[in-house]
C-alpha cells in the first residue's frame, strides 16, 4: 500500500498523474485540495477511496472536470 505523499499518515486513494513522478494522495488530503480550489483532476485509482473522491470532486468543484 502506498502512503500519502503529503501527510504520510494514511494510505493513498488516488495518484495525481499530472506530475512526474505521479504523486499519491490520501482521501483527506485530496479533499482538502478540492476545498482549496486546486483539485487533482487527472488521477488514477489506488484504492477504495477513489469512488468517494469522485463524489467529493463532483460536489466541490465548479470548474470543468476532465476525465481520462
Ligand atoms: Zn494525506
Amino acid at each position: 500500500m502506498t502512503d500519502c505523499a503529503n501527510c504520510h499518515a494514511a494510505p493513498a486513494a488516488i495518484e495525481d498523474i499530472e506530475v512526474e513522478p505521479p504523486r499519491p494522495w490520501c482521501l483527506g488530503c485530496a479533499t482538502a485540495l478540492v476545498r482549496a480550489g486546486d483539485p487533482v483532476l487527472r488521477y488514477r485509482s489506488l484504492g477504495e477511496g477513489q469512488d468517494e473522491y469522485a463524489r467529493v470532486l463532483s460536489r466541490g468543484s465548479t470548474a470543468a472536470v476532465r476525465f481520462g
